[in-house]
């Protein structure tokens, strides 16, 4: 048996897998990035900087994040296709489901949906949604995005009201 550490795939085994997966940069860039700004807040003695830090970080997990879709399907599995940026999905179908939670998650109903959309049609047949389906976001993306909200008003107050 050879031991596979996961290390070197050989170019023939990552062409056959089941999807092409371009690598991306890691989160950790990201991070790296963000407590570079923290510090550079903490050293000046500027929440202007601090405020900058976290509209980036909000902006970033709302647009940029490198993150999976995560959309429920009917079997209540979140889909594991890569997505960039919290607020977005994989396909537009899922990107329909995606929609109509966030709507959901600020207590509303999707004003621009007009019918109820989608199918997947990636494979193994058709995936309707049901209505206690659609609108769920994967509790950890839910915290996230209401954590980024919350950031976002935070600088939004701050730049207009300025802090001392
Ligand atoms: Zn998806």
């Amino acid at each position: 048996m050879v031991a596979n550490l996961g290390k070197e795939q050989p170019p023939a085994a990552r062409r056959g897998a089941r999807r092409r997966r371009p690598r991306r940069e890691s989160a950790l860039v990201w991070w790296v990035l963000f407590a570079a700004v923290g510090v550079a807040a903490w050293y000046l003695h500027s929440w202007r900087i601090a405020l900058l830090g976290l509209l980036g970080w909000c902006l970033y997990e709302f647009l940029l994040v490198p993150t999976l879709c995560r959309v429920l399907t009917r079997q209540g599995a979140p889909c594991v296709e890569r997505a960039r940026g919290r607020l977005f999905a994989c396909t537009p179908s899922h990107q329909h489901v995606k929609n109509d939670a966030l709507w959901k998650l600020i207590g509303m109903r999707n004003p621009f949906r007009r019918r109820p959309a989608a199918d997947d049609e990636r494979g193994s047949g058709v995936v309707v949604h049901s209505a206690n389906v659609r609108g769920r976001l994967v509790p950890a993306d839910r915290a996230m995005i209401l954590l980024a909200g919350i950031g976002t008003i935070v600088t939004v107050v701050g730049m207009v009201y300025g802090f001392d």
